[in-house]
């Protein structure tokens, strides 16, 4: 008789050939992989991957949910109590991340998600894809409801180079990696890891997070609350999207020792030097004079701060020393949406699994 194991996947437990179960998971790899069409998921070998997309899933929330009366009130205002760069802002916000949020999706559909090998990777890839759809569904909705013409907002897109310079930057990466590539040859196991960073940890890590602050820091003063809140959520995902990223190149890396040498490494922190750098760019471009009693350099420091937390966090040697104070305290606080009850009180908690309020609730314990 074959051995057998016993598996548990969440409070359920069954058991498997261990023989079968062993062959599956070693099988099982971010890059060159088993190839099936059958979606096996069972038995995990990334539990990270799994519990990230449950978690995700649990978080779903829809756009038209949230009132946007509000806004469209201030955005008409021609009083003066809602400044003209104020409203700027929200057109860059809404401009910037329009395109952004499909960018990034693409990117997974067609490269990342196409290029891992494990099902349960694919899963959660599958989610953090959907993601991108809600976050660009949400930009609809806020056009929409404002008013503004969709012509204009890609013009803007299109014409502020500041932007283009960030696109460029991650799309013609993404651009580069479709076509069929040997993901034996060191070099484009490389390739992967560094399209992993550029798009987790350098633009939704860093590059978002300009516009992140300046949107909530207006939210924080009462305008454009709906806007607000969308990008609360939006940022809680993108948290996760990040997350997902981290883990894809540590498993990568780890599974692939080879790719990770020094120049490697030197290479991912020039080119976090680089977006930081197109980062702060784009910072001034949003913020011509000091408006919501925050100035460009406090935001670009705020970049810096941020950029150092990536490169800590996959491993990499900071670009400062992280030794950059965050100028923004008030900005993690609104960022960890767990610690603040109320938030759950809107009808967003319906999409709410039981499990996953109470996981919300015991890390507030
Ligand atoms: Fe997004
Ligand atoms: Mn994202």
């Amino acid at each position: 008789m074959s051995e057998s194991i016993t598996i548990s996947v969440g409070p359920k437990t069954f058991v498997l050939d261990k023989a079968k179960a062993a062959e599956a998971l070693a099988g099982k790899r971010v890059l060159n992989g088993a190839q099936s069409m059958f979606f096996d998921i069972l038995p995990i070998k990334y539990q990270w991957a799994y519990d990230l997309y449950k978690t995700m899933k649990a978080n779903h929330w829809e756009p038209e949910d949230i009132p946007m009366q509000k806004d469209c009130e201030q955005w008409r205002d021609a009083s003066g109590e809602v400044k003209d760069v104020e409203k700027w802002i929200i057109k860059m916000a809404v401009g910037y991340f329009s395109a952004a949020e499909g960018i990034v999706g693409d990117n997974i559909q067609h490269v990342t998600r196409d290029l891992v090998t494990a099902p349960e990777l694919k899963l959660v890839l599958g989610r953090h894809a959907h993601e991108e759809n809600i976050h660009a569904d949400s930009l609809v909705y806020m056009i929409s409801s404002l008013g503004i013409n969709p012509h204009e907002c890609e013009a803007l897109f299109r014409s502020l180079p500041s932007i283009m310079r960030k696109t460029d930057f991650v799309v013609n990466n993404s651009r580069k990696m479709r076509r069929d590539l040997d993901m034996t040859l060191p070099e484009n196991k490389q390739a992967f890891v560094r399209n992993c960073f550029m798009f987790g940890q350098c633009m939704e890590g860093t590059q978002f997070y300009g516009l992140f602050g300046m949107v909530l820091a207006l939210y924080r003063q009462n305008k454009f609350p709906g806007i607000g809140q969308m990008f609360r959520y939006t940022l809680r995902d993108e948290s996760n999207h990040i997350e997902v990223f981290r883990n894809l190149i540590m498993d990568c890396v780890s599974e692939n020792p080879e790719v990770w040498t020094a120049s490697f490494k030197e290479e991912l922190r020039n080119t976090m030097r680089e977006a930081v750098a197109l980062e702060k760019d784009f910072i001034r471009d949003c913020l011509p004079v000091n408006a919501l009693g925050l100035s460009a350099d406090e935001f670009c420091q705020y970049i810096d701060f941020i950029a150092d937390r990536r490169l800590i966090d996959v491993g990499l040697a900071p670009l400062n020393g992280g030794k950059i104070a965050n100028p923004f305290p008030w900005l993690a606080e609104m960022m960890d949406l767990k610690k603040e009850q109320n938030f759950f009180e809107g009808r967003v908690t319906e999409y709410q699994k039981a499990a996953a309020l109470k996981v919300a609730h015991d890390d507030d314990l």
